[in-house]
């Protein structure tokens, strides 16, 4: 979502401005942030604090600060970071332009932009990519979070949860197209809900149909999905439609029941594993990945057993595992069983342990297959691509090759990524679009 945004914000800015990767070298310079941890929250200050020796010498330098900890320290940070000039929420990326300018004109203004509207619609921005080498993107489908798991700030930075008219999905989907994206990942906190509100929007699946029919798009994929709203219709878009590839991001959070509940997750362990084994039977290919969170307050030896039981049963391709970390105005740092950073540590890095020795298995058993790979970008050592189960392949080969799908024999796998090569002569089969 933020990579989303930051790409949004330089769209939104490339009338007036151009990027550049040195900070030096900038007349503005934009912190995208997240709040999701306090850990992100941190490296916010430090970063921010780096920039102000720039200021000191070039005066001029507007520092603006955006995303969810803008959202949810807003003028706070104006007051703690005097020479910051700009706070802006996710709600006001569209209103940059207009901003800057009155900041360039005002030199002594300082500017704190946090709306939250209800029923805020993300404007639709006209306009090339800021980078004409991407070939994958995302397209949000929806804004905010209705669902307030007891750990979560988002639905207190992000609002209320809005869908985006389908009409303006499908069009931007086309637009990146035309500027030769092949890959769109459909972005939203809970992908699986979209529409619900909405009764004259189609439902998450018939999204994904409308999707897929759109000529010249390659490859379609999506997150982050609740297990609670994974209808049975969704899951038979796997393996039927063209686009869609086969992976799925789908965050348990914890194995054990008891915390599923305090985390209001609204499903069980027996519910997720049902949906695990109907989505393996309607695609057995499927690679899986999730997120979980180890050390929620009140979660024992017991609880953390059941998360590593989970973790044996669905073998996931790679998850993202996080100490709990509580956030402010969540029902969860109020809980009193809150559990000591030592022993989070513990677990964190036993789950770890157990997942690269699940995570190698499930790699070294794509070693000699054959798999369809999006080249994205190549550098001095090589050329980095995709599988369709979203595994990074490294191979050699031209660089003329990056945005092209080619069939590669996976020679050799790691415990994060693939080595390949191409299969000379393998003509790929390309659907007539
Ligand atoms: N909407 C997505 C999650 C977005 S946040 C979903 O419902 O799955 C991304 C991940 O950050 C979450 O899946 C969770 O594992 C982690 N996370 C969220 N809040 C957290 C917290 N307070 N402490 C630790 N991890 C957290
Ligand atoms: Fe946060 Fe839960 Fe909403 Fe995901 S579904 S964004 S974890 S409140």
């Amino acid at each position: 979502m933020n990579e989303y945004d930051s790409q949004r914000m330089a769209q939104v800015l490339q009338q007036d401005y151009r990027l550049t990767i040195a900070p030096e070298e900038a007349d503005v310079i934009l912190i995208n942030t997240c709040s999701i941890r306090k850990k992100p929250e941190n490296k916010v200050y430090s970063l921010v604090g780096r920039y102000k020796c720039l200021k000191d010498k070039k005066p001029d330098l507007i520092i603006g600060v955006g995303g969810c900890v803008a959202q949810q320290e807003g003028q706070r940070i104006l007051e703690r970071m005097p020479y910051v000039d700009l706070v802006f929420g996710p709600q006001a990326i569209h209103r940059l332009p207009r901003m800057l300018e009155d900041l360039s004109r005002n030199k002594t203004a300082r500017i704190c932009a946090t709306p939250m509207e209800k029923d805020f619609e993300i404007p639709s921005i006209k306009g090339p990519l800021p980078d004409s080498s991407m070939v994958r993107t995302f397209v949000t489908i929806m804004q905010g979070c209705d669902n307030f798991c007891t750990y979560c700030i988002v639905p207190f930075v992000r609002g209320r949860e809005t869908s985006r008219p389908p009409g303006a999905i499908l069009e931007e989907i086309r637009r990146v197209v035309s500027e030769g994206i092949k890959e769109v990942t459909l972005l939203g906190q809970n992908v699986n809900s979209y529409g619900k509100k909405n009764k004259e929007f189609p439902d998450f699946a018939e999204l994904l149909r409308l999707a897929d029919r759109i000529d010249g798009l390659r490859r379609l994929r999506f997150t982050t999905s609740h297990p609670k709203d994974l209808s049975e219709s969704l899951i038979n878009c796997f393996g039927q439609l063209e686009t869609l590839c086969e992976h799925l991001h789908l965050p348990v959070q914890s194995g054990s029941s008891r915390v599923l509940k305090r985390m209001n997750r609204r499903y069980d362990r027996t519910g997720y594993l049902t949906k695990v084994e109907r989505l393996r039977k309607a695609c057995p290919d499927i690679s899986l990945t999730t997120d979980l969170i180890v050390g929620f307050p009140g979660e024992s030896e017991r609880d953390f057993q059941d998360t590593l039981s989970l973790l044996k049963i669905v073998e996931y391709d790679q998850i993202f595992a996080f100490k709990y970390s509580p956030r402010p105005g969540t029902r969860a740092a109020e809980f009193e069983d809150q559990i000591d950073e030592e022993e989070k540590s513990r677990r964190l890095a036993e789950v770890l342990d157990l997942q690269r020795e699940i995570g190698s298995k499930r790699f070294k058993a794509l070693e000699n297959t054959v798999q369809e790979v999006l080249i994205e970008s190549a550098d001095q050592t090589g050329l980095k691509g995709r599988t369709r189960g979203n595994h990074v392949v490294h191979l050699k080969g031209n660089k003329n090759l990056v945005g092209k799908l080619v069939m590669i024999r996976i020679d050799k796998a790691g415990s994060h990524s693939l080595q390949g090569s191409i299969i000379p002569n393998h003509a790929l089969q390309l659907p007539n679009k």
